[in-house]
């Protein structure tokens, strides 16, 4: 093993598998559920949600149209490995962004959210005179509440940007609160909105315009919101935003991740396991040490709560999850070894360790059980 170069702490005992044939496959099923015209934008931020981005990216780059990233940086990373598909950068252009970084993203082609007037004169001031030109996408505030941008500062870009020639209008979107609900009245009042500022400003039937608002929520439950691009992330990992039943696309997860059983030893009856001894066996335990701790992502919270896989059998966790180490009651599972894999994160919906059923146990949604993956996990593609 080379250990004089690595660029980046690796844990290869800790392994993330992402399939590809999934991955694909849900990509597959989005595009087939939009009209033709409409381009995938595949969103990749967060480390690709937990699942690796340089894997992500090079797994999909001929199967999409262009990639989504959170900020520069990230954007700066996946040029290189895109083959030329254009990047959306979601961060907006603002003037914390040196000089130099407005360049790159003409340079690079990057398109960027734009969600302040000045941001534009920011990147004007920058690239006039210059043969550069960035592309901008207005970001309309239909009822998201985030970064958009009201209708009167819409107004006032759109009659400046005919004399800021460095500056090209690549995309008008905005952006669901609500789409993953089960009540759609408030997205509807949203693509509404959305609707007005595109006639009113006679966007629709520009064709050197992007317009774009779907999420995934968006792409699965509202397809009059396609347009001319879909913005899919966690889908494409094989989730729907929240559990949903009778799906209109079949998606499936793309990552299993597991980590090794490092030592097995015998509790008696009456013994505490872990900090805190928040466990106390009333049996005769045969207890699993499984190399992975709320460092890794695998969250504190699922202390006394959740269950591994082995082979086919379940093991709930005992005692506190610690930094980066968990204990499992064995006692029940047939011929565990030590040095076996352990699933952590199961790669099915209904898994009692899937993502769904994680996150439910720490009341929060499957984006968070999956960004937590920490970036050593090796990510290993199939
Ligand atoms: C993160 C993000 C998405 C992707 O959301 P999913 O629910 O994961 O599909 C789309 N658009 C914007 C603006 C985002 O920030």
């Amino acid at each position: 093993m080379n250990t004089t170069q690595l660029p980046q702490l690796i844990r290869p005992d800790l392994q993330a598998h992402i399939y590809s044939d999934q991955l694909l496959t849900n990509v597959r099923n989005l595009r087939t559920f939009c009209p033709a015209r409409t381009r995938f934008c595949a969103v990749v931020k967060a480390n690709a949600y937990g699942h690796g981005i340089s894997e992500v990216v090079g797994i999909l780059r001929n199967y999409v149209d262009a990639f989504a990233v959170a900020t520069f940086y990230e954007a700066l990373h996946i040029e290189p490995m895109t083959g030329g598909k254009p990047i959306l950068i979601l961060e907006p252009v603002n003037p914390a962004y040196t000089p130099e970084q407005i360049k790159l993203c003409a340079r690079y082609g990057f398109h960027c959210e734009l969600s302040s007037l000045e941001g534009v004169e920011y990147a004007h001031r920058v690239l006039q005179g210059s043969d550069l030109r960035i592309s901008l996408h207005l970001n309309v505030e239909t009822g998201m509440g985030r970064c958009g941008l009201d209708e009167p500062i819409c107004s006032a870009i759109l009659q400046r940007l005919p004399d800021c020639p460095n500056i090209k209008l690549a995309g008008v979107m905005t952006h669901f609160a609500t789409a993953d609900e089960d009540d759609l009245s408030y997205a509807y009042e949203q693509l509404f909105r959305f609707e007005r500022f595109l006639t009113k400003h006679q966007l629709k039937d520009r064709n050197d315009i992007i317009i774009h608002a779907c999420n995934s929520a968006g792409t699965l439950k509202i397809p009059q919101a396609h347009y001319d691009m879909v913005r899919c992330g966690v889908s494409m990992y094989g989730y729907y935003s929240r559990p949903m039943k009778n799906p209109p696309v079949p998606l499936t997860p793309a990552l299993k991740l597991q980590a090794p059983i490092t030592q097995l030893k015998k509790i008696p009856a009456g013994h505490s396991v872990s900090y805190g001894r928040s466990f106390i066996p009333k049996r005769d335990t045969l207890a699993a040490i499984v190399y992975l701790g709320y460092a890794d992502g695998y969250r504190r919270c699922f202390s006394n709560r959740a269950q591994m896989k082995i082979d086919q059998s379940l093991a709930p966790v005992v005692g506190r999850v610690c930094m980066d180490q968990v204990i499992l009651d064995v006692t029940d599972v047939p011929n565990v070894k030590l040095g076996q894999m352990v699933t952590v994160l199961d790669n099915q919906h209904d898994s009692p360790c899937g993502a769904y059923a994680l996150s439910e146990l720490a009341d929060t949604i499957c984006y968070e059980i999956l960004t937590m993956i920490h970036s050593h996990v090796k990510r290993i593609v199939h």
